[in-house]
Formats: structure tokens, sequence, C-alpha cells
């Protein structure tokens, strides 16, 4: 027995999103069903629903930033929320470390995977989800659920190599690109006490940036940029999600500094190794975070009243939302209102 539930979907590679529904499992013994109220809109949504990571899975319902509310649980616990992961082997070194999402066996996606079961997993751009308890995180009641939602990605993937590379007082740290996942850098980052700069294409959004916690903001459209901050950085996390000549950006970090790529372009980058020689530089990859980090990271948030800059939409505005995001005209998530669906 399965539940039908209203939702979103990509018919076929880079196909408008249209209406349709889909089926839930009813729920298990250690399932949790949530009524989901907010999804946010993650770039990586689109890179999948166009295909451009390829392979995906179709028809595809996106949506890994998920916030909602659970009806009838053992205690006081009401709000739960999802990210990117709703499965993993739970044996494996990884696993138990909660680094789900290294598993040695493949953690499955909440959308975009074939799960354990079986059956393809569709996301968040519905009106309820059933996941594992083990896979579900708490919301703290200071945070509003819609604010929250991109917390679920955006704001994980940030938290992490931010904690991990630790970003903090007497650090100088970029984040490069103020979309989605940098405005949540950018206010963590400053959070955490570190100097912060913004990297991005133009000045437009400078005074957002300022607003956000940054200290300084840099338009790296103007090549002067890379001469003027040469030797600058301690840590540099690039969200682009284009590719991006890395060997400039490798100019600008300290001897000993890293460049903790996030972005996930469509198409390979190349880069002259000597960037990484000469300063003995560190260039690396993060990707989002495991479940106890991941309420590590809405805790955190809570504490220091950090949410999503949103602008909130109905379901019938993804596909113009979706232009808006490939365009850089983002500030700085979108958040479906899944009672439109
Ligand atoms: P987003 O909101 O579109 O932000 C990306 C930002 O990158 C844009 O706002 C823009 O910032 C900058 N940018 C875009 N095209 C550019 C170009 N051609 N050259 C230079 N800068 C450019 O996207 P997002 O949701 O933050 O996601 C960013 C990337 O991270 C995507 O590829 C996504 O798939 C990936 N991602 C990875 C993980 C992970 O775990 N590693 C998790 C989530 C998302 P400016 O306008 O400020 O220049
Ligand atoms: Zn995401
Ligand atoms: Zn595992």
């Amino acid at each position: 027995m399965t539940r039908t539930v209203p939702a979103y979907a990509a018919p076929a590679p880079g196909a408008p999103l249209e209406r349709t529904t889909i089926e839930r499992r009813t729920p298990g013994p250690h399932d949790v069903l949530i009524d989901i109220a907010y999804s946010g809109i993650c770039h990586s949504d689109i890179h999948q629903a166009r295909d451009g990571w390829a392979e995906g899975i179709f028809p595809m319902v996106p949506g890994h930033e998920i916030a909602g509310t659970v009806a009838a649980v053992g205690d006081a616990v009401t709000r739960f929320a999802v990210g990117c992961l709703v499965d993993s082997c739970r044996t494996c070194e990884f696993c138990l470390a909660g680094q789900e999402q290294n598993c040695a066996d493949g953690s499955t996606g909440t959308y975009n995977a074939i799960g354990r079961d079986g059956e393809p997993t569709y996301g968040g751009y519905a009106t309820q989800v059933v996941v594992d308890e083990n896979f579900t995180v708490r919301i703290p009641d200071s945070l509003p659920l819609d604010v929250a939602a991109p917390l679920l990605c955006a704001g994980i993937t940030m938290y992490s190599p931010l904690r991990h590379w630790q970003a903090g007082p007497g650090k100088k740290v970029a984040v490069v690109g103020l979309g989605g996942l940098g405005h949540m850098g950018v206010k963590i980052a400053h959070a955490l006490g570190a100097e912060v700069t913004v990297l991005s294409q133009s000045l437009r959004k400078r005074e957002d940036g300022l607003k956000l916690g940054a200290d300084h903001y840099h338009a790296t459209a103007d090549g002067k940029v890379f001469d003027e901050l040469a030797g600058t950085f301690d840590l540099i996390v690039s969200t682009v999600s284009a590719p991006l000549k890395l060997g400039g950006y490798l100019k600008l970090l300290r001897p000993d500094g890293a460049l903790v790529n996030v972005g996930a372009p469509e198409e390979p980058v190349s880069l002259n190794l000597f960037s990484l020689i000469g300063g003995r530089k560190t260039l690396a990859g993060s990707n989002i975070g495991g479940i106890p980090e991941t309420q590590e990271m809405l805790d955190f948030c809570a504490e220091h009243g950090l949410g999503a800059e949103i602008e909130v939409i109905r379901a019938d505005q993804i596909n113009e939302a979706y232009e808006r995001v490939v365009a850089s005209d983002v500030r700085y998530r979108f958040v479906i209102d899944t009672a439109t669906i």
C-alpha cells in the first residue's frame, strides 16, 4: 500500500516541470511521514532536471531542502527536515562516524536515486515525504520553516568545509559566487568569526553582501582584483555552478591555503599544476555533510539567528525560478510554498 501525493516533476531531461502525482510508501516502524511546508530550489535541482550531470532518472521530482511538520510522534518534536540523503548502509566506517555522505556502499539521494528497496526516490517538490527517522533532523523552534529549508543543502554544504578548514577568528575567508550557497557561506563564516570577502562576478550585490556579513566585496570581472588580492586568503570556498578558471583563484591563497570547491559544473575544468606547487596549496572538494553535522549546523544557525534570504514562490513559478537561478538572478534562494502544489 502506498499513498498518492501531489508533486512537481520534470517528465524528461530539460522539459519544464509540471504538476503530477507520485506514490509514497506507507510509513514503516522507523519512518516519519512529513507534511512538507517549504522546499528550497538548489542549483543542483536544475543541473539534474536538465540532465547536466547525466544518468538522470525521469520523471524526476527534485528537492532536497525540505522543511515541514509531522502530526504524531512520541515526543514534543514536531518540526522536521530532510536534506540531500535518505539512506545509507549504516554499518561502514563512514556511516558509523556520521559521514553518511561518504558511505562506502553509496548513500541514497533524496531524489534522482534508486533506493535500497529498488524504487526511485522522489524529492521535496511535493506535499508529503516518508523518510527513515535516522535521516531526518530537528528544526529548532526559533527558525521559521521557510528560511530553514535552504539550510538543509545550502547551509550544510558551506558549514561543513568552513568548519573542516577551520574558518574562525584570525582567518581570511573568501566565498566565490553570491547565490544560494554563497550567501549562507558569508553568514556562517562571519558568525564563526572569520574575516569574510565575497568574490562575485560584478558589484551588483555588494550592498547585500556587506549586510550579510562580508567585510570586503570584489568583482572578479575586473581582472586587477587578482593582482590586488594575491596571497591574501587562508581559505577560499567556490560555489560557482559553471566552470571556473581556478588558477587565478589559487593565486589569491596564502602559502598553505586551501581552495575548496563545492560548485558542481557540468563541464570539466583544466588547471596548470604550477598554481598548486608554489606555496604548497591545497585544491579540495566537499560534498554536503553528514546527518549529525547537519543537526549541528541547524543548531548553530538557530543560536546565531541565521536563516536563508528567500523569495517564496508558488509551484507554478518553478520553471521561471529555474531561469532566474541560471541567470544568477536569485536573492538568494527560491523556496516553494508546497501548499500551492
Ligand atoms: P546559485 O544560487 O546559482 O549560485 C551560484 C553563483 O555562482 C551565482 O549566483 C553566481 O554568483 C556564480 N556564478 C554563476 N555562474 C558563474 C560564472 N559563469 N562565472 C562565475 N561565477 C558564476 O547556485 P547554488 O544553489 O548556490 O549552487 C552552486 C553550485 O554548487 C551548483 O553547481 C550546485 O549544483 C552545487 N552544489 C554543490 C553541493 C555540494 O555538496 N558540493 C551542494 C549544493 C550545491 P555571482 O552572481 O555572485 O557571481
Ligand atoms: Zn543542493
Ligand atoms: Zn555506509
